[in-house]
């Protein structure tokens, strides 16, 4: 395999059959059965995400996307098999996979290593592959309770707006594993023009917490989450801190909107988890 491919995912085993392959600050999870295994979220796709799994696993590969955003999406055009997404994503997908939009992310990022200089975020030679980039037709909508037999392994699809409209979350039953990635976490950002309001995502968050589950694995982290986290997940949604929350940078993802992140009303020094959300949409 190429050097530079392997100097840009980091791989991780976290539980038996399950591997977080980390790239750019982002993970994405390759969750293996008997017969298949499954790809969930592809990154920004700045190296081949599938060469980096074919040395992991040569089962027949399923992708999802639990949203459009292009850190879970970019890497999509590496697999020739379909993409499983929600169709209200669809349009966030296609606006965050322009090659325009690709490169922009991309000089973001070189920023962002300048300034954080032992951590390369951008490898040194980014495949150059727009063409593929922008294959808008290789896709299979998927919805609520949508299962996929994988082996003697099932991935169910859990629909969680918040984040995104179409933020989806993928359930394995068998080993009692949720994987949310952006729609749920311990500071879901949900400022963004794309984003639901606070309620919506209250809603998702109770419909989690009836599914039979002992982890979470979130889209930015490798840690392993529990049923306690998401208790307090919900708990910063429902009680929020608004007179000690922080005013912080939207920028360019939501033009105009000044967010907030906001801890629970208990936690006033910050300790637990939190949420970003625009103060204008849950007046
Ligand atoms: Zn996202
Ligand atoms: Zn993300």
């Amino acid at each position: 395999m190429e050097k530079e491919i392997k100097k840009t995912y980091l791989v991780k085993k976290l539980i038996d059959g399950v591997y977080g392959i980390t790239s750019s600050g982002v993970v994405s999870f390759l969750v293996i059965g008997k017969e298949k295994a499954c790809i969930v979220d592809t990154a920004y796709g700045f190296a081949d995400l599938k060469a980096m799994v074919r040395e992991i696993t040569d089962l027949p590969l399923i992708v999802f996307n639990t949203h459009g955003h292009i850190d879970h999406t970019g890497g999509n055009f590496y697999f020739d098999t379909p993409v499983y997404i929600h169709e209200k994503d669809v349009e966030l997908y296609k606006k965050h996979n322009e090659p325009a939009f690709h490169r922009y992310m991309e000089n973001r990022l070189k920023i962002i290593d300048r300034i954080i200089f032992w951590r390369t975020l951008v490898p040194k030679h980014p495949e150059d592959t727009d063409e593929g980039r922008v294959n808008f037709s290789n896709w299979h909508f998927v919805k609520e309770g949508d299962r996929f037999d994988l082996g003697d392994l099932t991935a169910e699809v859990i629909e969680i707006p918040g984040h995104t409209q179409g933020s989806i979350a993928i359930y394995f039953p068998e080993k009692k594993l949720l994987i949310t990635s952006d729609g749920a976490n311990a500071a879901t950002w949900l400022y963004l023009p794309e984003s639901t309001d606070l309620s919506e995502y209250i809603n998702s968050l109770h419909k989690l917490e009836k599914y039979d589950f002992n982890s979470i694995l979130t889209g930015h982290s490798v840690k392993l989450f529990n049923r306690g986290d998401l208790e307090n997940w919900i708990k910063v949604a429902e009680h929020p801190g608004l007179n000690h929350a922080k005013e912080v940078k939207g920028g360019d993802f939501a033009p105009g909107v000044k967010p907030l992140q906001v801890w629970a009303e208990d936690d006033v020094k910050h300790k637990g988890p939190s949420i970003v959300i625009d103060p204008e949409k849950i007046k």
